[in-house]
């Protein structure tokens, strides 16, 4: 384990590669009340924690600043408590296939500079064991607590102050961009602002709109809000003949949209009670647009015509036996309920009819009825316009305003794609914020509206 006290801030500079040197602190015996912190984060959660603990060990006083009395609640119920914080397979020479916005590049140059190796790095040093599991997700073994504990302990190596539960009342910049923040624990000011908020999903466990209120406040523009990463519902009694279904699991190929805004994954699908979930519905709920189908390939990789048609030359079984050997056997019974024609055997059914039922499996359409909304979507699409924010240092055009993690319009797919945001993005704000004193902010290269 490397969280020792007397190494971190080394270890630290390891992990994120930090070239600037240690800003020394003007280490006075007493600080008087009234002085400006260099930061204040607003939201302790996966980017807030993070970008406060850099920030810290880079040598800037940091105040972090939650409503909530604990931290990081949905890095504790993430990944079924596991929290699968980062995905091996993000391609970084094109990471923002792997994250939706209406900027699609926006994402790329935080993503790029801190990595989900460098991330994987960090977890490494602090001795927490981790796997990996399909399509390179990678989750704790033990406990998401683990990675907790890793931001708190960073966040105290960098002398980090959190005050929780405090609640911000109002926040005003004055003509030399000092913020002031209003808090039920007092008024305190601030260099630099950061705004780590998060999105709007599960609301009882702390999320508001804050943080996409103060980007009004402040004149920058709002992506239009919805749930992502969301089971999709669907009509009662068009649902009853696969209700029979529920629980059953199968691997699917699944899409939805078209051209740049079509989405196609293969993943598992799950039926419900209610509808369909899984991680196949789950991606593709962050495509959907509403009154929209969703297609679904219930035997990807496989060529059904031909398959079929093989076994009505060669065996004198029913049709529904012949498919259970392609797909599910309870979705193969269930299935040839809908067509007489396929109840039968296979031998005796016309071409035309099996090419119907192979269609129809690789082919299904259904038109969701909605979603089941903020209260159990794992992120919110959409947030703070990218094209008001710099995609290096996450500074809007408000100087010394920054937005990183979920609040921003960046949403990543399911797999550990938004934790590796949220970490991504609190690095390149950390290490973009300015040294005390500094009153130049001109490095920022904000994407201004064209
Ligand atoms: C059930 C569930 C499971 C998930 N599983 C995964 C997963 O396995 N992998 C993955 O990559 N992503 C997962 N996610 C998504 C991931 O949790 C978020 O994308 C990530 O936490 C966003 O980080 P953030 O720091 O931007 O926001 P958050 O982690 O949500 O932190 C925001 C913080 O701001 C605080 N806050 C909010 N409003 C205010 C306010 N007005 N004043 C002060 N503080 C405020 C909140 O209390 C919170 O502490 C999951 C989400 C959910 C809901």
């Amino acid at each position: 384990m490397s969280h020792g006290t007397g190494n971190r801030s080394s270890d630290f500079k390891q992990l994120g590669r930090i070239t600037h040197p240690r800003i020394e602190r003007d280490e006075s015996p007493v600080t008087p009340p009234d002085t400006p912190w260099d930061v204040v984060i607003v939201g302790a959660g996966a980017a807030g924690l993070f970008c406060a603990g850099i920030a810290g060990q880079r040598g800037l006083r940091v105040l972090l600043l939650d409503h909530s009395d604990k931290v990081a609640e949905k890095i504790r119920i993430s990944g079924g408590g596991r929290a699968n914080f980062s995905n091996r397979d993000l391609d970084l020479q094109a990471p923002h296939k792997h994250f939706i916005s209406a900027n699609p590049h926006f994402c790329r140059s935080a993503l790029s500079r801190y990595t989900p190796a460098d991330f994987v790095g960090l977890v490494t040093r602090h001795g927490i064991p981790f796997h990996e599991k399909h399509k390179g997700q990678l989750f704790c073994d033990r406990s998401a607590d683990d990675l907790v504990q890793m931001l708190l302990r960073e966040a105290d190596a960098g002398g980090v102050q959190r005050w929780q539960p405090c609640k911000v009342i109002a926040v005003r910049c004055g003509a030399d961009t000092l913020y002031t923040l209003d808090t039920d624990r007092g008024s305190v000011s601030t260099r630099s602002l950061v705004v780590a908020t998060g999105g709007l999903s599960i609301p009882k466990i702390g999320a508001t709109d804050w943080g996409h209120r103060l980007a009004k406040q402040f004149g920058l523009r709002l992506v239009d809000t919805r749930p992502g990463l969301v089971p999709l519902t669907f009509d009662g009694e068009g649902w009853a003949p696969y209700a029979s279904l529920a629980g059953m699991a199968l691997p699917v190929g699944i899409s939805t949209g078209a051209g740049a805004a079509r989405g196609a994954f293969v993943e598992d699908l799950l039926f419900t009670h209610r509808g369909l979930s899984g991680p196949a519905v789950l991606q593709i709920s962050s495509y959907w647009k509403p009154g929209t189908p969703i297609q679904l390939d219930l035997a990807p990789g496989t060529d059904l015509p031909a398959a079929l048609l093989h076994a009505k030359a060669t065996s004198r079984r029913r049709v529904a036996n012949e498919l259970a050997a392609l797909v599910p056997s309870r979705l193969a019974d269930a299935w040839v309920q809908s067509d007489a024609d396929w109840q039968r055997p296979v031998a005796e059914v016309s071409n035309k009819a099996l090419q119907r039922l192979a269609d129809r499996l690789a082919r299904w359409e259904l038109v969701p009825t909605g979603t089941e909304g903020y209260r159990k979507a794992e992120v919110t699409l959409g947030g703070v316009d990218t094209r008001d924010l710099s995609s290096r240092t996450l500074e809007s055009k408000q100087p010394g305003l920054y937005f990183i993690g979920e609040v921003v319009d960046v949403t990543g797919w399911l797999g550990g794609y938004n934790f590796q945001w949220a970490w991504s993005s609190a690095h390149a704000c950390a290490m973009a914020l300015p040294a005390p004193q500094s009153n130049d902010r001109s490095s920022s290269s904000i994407n201004r509206p064209t």
